[in-house]
């Protein structure tokens, strides 16, 4: 019997692994909806590396890219920016072509009518003060506003970009966003305007680590992450291999620049494309040109980077288990898998039952 099927006389993983199997394999693509944006936070990437000078589209360069995709295969592209409530036409289009996320700052409520089933992950960096000073020059209360815009939305889920030194806040926030009917995805911050202090990434993720897996704990069915992907995160390793651009596996694969490393051996996705907001040019990734990829840790590049390494956790049931729950959750995030049920909750107990809350080799 393969490693495989033994794994699966397991009922629990068998229904989600068929869950995944049914809603089907992805072929992904990112791209920049539009170079505009209501807000300069600070440290942000689309900005840092001036990704908004790109040339700007007509509308019919944008729908000779969804027709060059579709002809492509393209099956799942997940829309970032700039602000793509800015372009709410553009989102639409990609809805209705393609299974398809968005990233949103939440200032402009994205309709529901005809993006019924859209994933939502708006950004949140701490608490109101917090999130205000760093992304609205202290004078606007943006938290406020998105509450409001997406209070009890299904679609939407918290984007929560936590940096070292603010670990105290993440309680607050957590509670905020999930009695507002909401879930949360963490994600951690990368100081690439080298303000230092608290926002400094060098002084690594170790505390807001514990932090997150106390909040898996003490919300569960609330939470997006698992222990073990909090951990793949937060100390850049997965199964003994230390992140970084020879093993990243979201590069544009049609980019000169990246021919290097796409012969290197280590797994990537074939099929991504990193698209600028001319709908025609692709960069070496998406969320950069050429950062320095120590300032990385982009919580979807790391979905990308576990569930890619399918072979690397064959070796043993724990380290199975642990790729499988990472990638229901990736599906489950984008409605893909597990609607109207609280399969997450059910996943953590499962989780705790075996104690797998870190990662195993
Ligand atoms: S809302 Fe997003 S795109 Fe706009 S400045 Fe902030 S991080 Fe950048
Ligand atoms: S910045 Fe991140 S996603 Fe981009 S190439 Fe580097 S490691 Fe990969």
């Amino acid at each position: 019997m393969s490693k495989l099927k033994e794994y699966l006389q397991d009922p629990f993983l068998q229904r989600l692994y068929s869950e995944i199997r049914e809603a089907g394999p992805l072929r992904s693509i990112s791209v920049d909806l539009t170079h505009d944006c209501n807000l300069r936070c600070t440290g942000c990437y689309f900005f840092e590396e001036g990704m908004d000078s790109i040339d700007v589209p007509i509308e019919k360069d944008f729908d000779d890219f969804i027709e060059r995709e579709k002809s492509r295969g393209t099956n799942f592209v997940t829309i970032v920016g700039g602000e793509p409530s800015l372009v709410i036409h553009r989102i639409k289009k990609i809805y209705d072509n393609f299974k398809t996320n968005v990233a949103t700052n939440g200032l402009i409520k994205i309709p529901f009518e005809g993006l019924e089933n859209l994933p939502i992950g708006i950004s949140i960096w701490g608490k109101r003060e917090t999130d205000s000073a760093l992304r609205g020059n202290g004078k606007q209360d943006l938290f406020g506003k998105a509450l409001e815009n997406y209070r009890n939305d299904p679609r939407a889920f918290w984007y929560y970009t936590v940096a070292p030194g603010y670990v105290s806040e993440i309680e607050e926030v957590v509670k905020t966003c999930i009695e507002n009917g909401n879930s949360v995805l963490f994600n951690y911050y990368s100081d690439l305007t080298n303000s230092g202090g608290d926002l400094n990434h060098e002084r690594g993720f170790q505390e807001v680590k514990k932090e997150i897996d106390r909040m898996i704990e003490r919300y569960p069915g609330k939470i997006l992450m698992t222990p073990f992907f909090n951990e793949v995160i937060a100390d850049g390793n997965l199964l003994g291999e230390k992140w970084g651009y020879d093993v990243c596996t979201n590069l544009s694969t049609n980019y000169s620049g990246n021919s290097e490393r796409l012969e290197n051996g280590s797994p990537f996705n074939p099929h991504f494309r990193a698209y600028n907001a001319d709908f025609k040019s692709t960069r070496r990734c998406c969320t950069g040109i050429d950062r320095d990829c120590d300032s990385c840790f982009d919580t979807w590049e790391h979905f990308s980077w576990v569930l890619v390494n399918t072979k690397k956790h064959l070796n043993s049931l724990e380290n199975f288990t642990n790729w499988l729950t990472t990638m229901y959750l990736f599906y489950y995030i984008n409605r893909m898998v597990g609607k109207g049920r609280p399969i997450l909750a059910e996943i953590q107990q499962y989780l705790n039952e075996r104690r797998l809350v870190g990662s195993v080799q």
